[in-house]
């Protein structure tokens, strides 16, 4: 590691320590406390995740660090300090937001995501990509998540880094967070080297299923086995286990993962009217479609008789069609 990486490192973490002292210790964290609280956060989650409070103050930080000799170019560099345009005086980037640093897989800082307190945008803010913070190649959590990934080969994926947080609090302790991109390639790697298995736990909304989509693709070509959490609809992680509790969030959610094929058989589903028979014959031959995608010859037979069986249609006919379609991709 580079002097320059060194001396980066060694600002984030002092940040972050004055964020989480002015968090857990002070009058002007008071309210970002109440806020985490308020949330569903325990004070043992703002510890074990280090939590903290950057004030509404544009120089506390930047004081901070250069009464302790920290190279503040550097600081501007990784994004923790912005420069005025006019006269080059630098100044505290992230203001009246709550902390999260983010680790790297040996357990240093590189960098923070930062969230506001109330509705205001951008909601969160995170550290500027630099030599030190690649967001591509980074997974929230996974220096704190790693043991208990290799212990069970077995990873969660999630969108958010309050999702890696309240799973943790749950007992889910294998989860870590893209950082509100689509997962990438690097991505992919990194967990598979610590794991087979990758659940998918992103937010039930419109864009979290879309993403999921994505998400199976790469992982799968990534030689990952993927499944799917069962998150109700219109959810995220975080708000399942606040609305409905720890033990159903393990048992249902993350317990009753899906297949891959299962996810995408209830996604194409969403929005049709199978009693339609038009509607009802676009859903199966998407269906096939996606049939012809896997590879295993057992599976390919299962979700036929399952579709065959739901349709009361012959196995005949419909490998017949499977015949057709994989020969139109080909
Ligand atoms: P919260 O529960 O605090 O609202 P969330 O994790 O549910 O947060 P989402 O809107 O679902 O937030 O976004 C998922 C992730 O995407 C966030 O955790 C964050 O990493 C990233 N993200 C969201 N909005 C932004 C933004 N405006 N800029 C940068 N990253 C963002
Ligand atoms: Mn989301
Ligand atoms: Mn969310
Ligand atoms: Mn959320």
């Amino acid at each position: 590691v580079s002097n320059d990486l060194t001396a980066m490192i060694a600002g984030n973490e002092l940040a972050a320590k004055l964020y989480h002292h002015l968090l857990t210790n002070t009058d002007q964290g008071k309210e970002a406390l109440e806020y985490l609280l308020k949330r569903g956060f325990t004070r043992e989650n703002i510890q074990d995740f280090s939590i903290g409070f950057a004030p509404d103050s544009w120089d506390t930080l930047t004081q901070f660090l250069q009464r302790r000799n920290v190279p503040l170019n550097f600081m501007e560099q990784i994004g923790l300090l912005s420069k005025r345009e006019f006269d080059g005086k630098l100044f505290d980037r992230f203001r009246n937001r709550v902390m999260f640093p983010i680790w790297n897989k040996d357990g240093k800082i590189i960098g923070f995501g930062g969230r506001v307190l109330g509705n205001e945008q951008p909601k969160y803010l995170n550290s500027s990509e630099s030599k030190l913070f690649n967001k591509s190649q980074i997974l929230y959590g996974l220096h704190l998540a790693r043991p208990d990934i290799r212990k069970k080969n077995e990873a969660v994926l999630f969108e958010g880094y309050v999702d890696v947080i309240s799973a943790w609090k749950a007992g889910v302790r294998n989860g870590v967070a893209t950082l509100g991109t689509a997962i990438t390639n690097e991505q992919a790697k990194l967990i598979r080297r610590n794991a087979e298995t990758v659940i998918v736990c992103y937010d039930s909304d419109n864009a979290g299923l879309k993403a999921t989509y994505r998400a199976i693709q790469i992982l799968e070509e990534n030689n990952c086995f993927v499944k799917v959490a069962k998150l109700p609809e219109g959810y995220d992680p975080d708000e399942f286990i606040q609305k409905n509790g720890s033990e159903k969030f393990r048992v249902e959610v993350i317990g009753g993962s899906m297949t891959t094929m299962a996810f995408k058989m209830s996604y194409l589903r969403k929005g049709r009217n199978l009693q339609n028979e038009a509607e009802r014959m676009q859903y199966i031959e998407d269906v096939l479609t996606e049939i012809t995608t896997l590879s295993k010859s057992i599976e390919r037979d299962h979700y036929i008789r399952q579709l065959a069986e739901e349709f009361s249609l012959s196995l005949d006919a419909l490998k017949q069609e499977l015949f057709r379609l994989h020969k139109l991709k080909n």
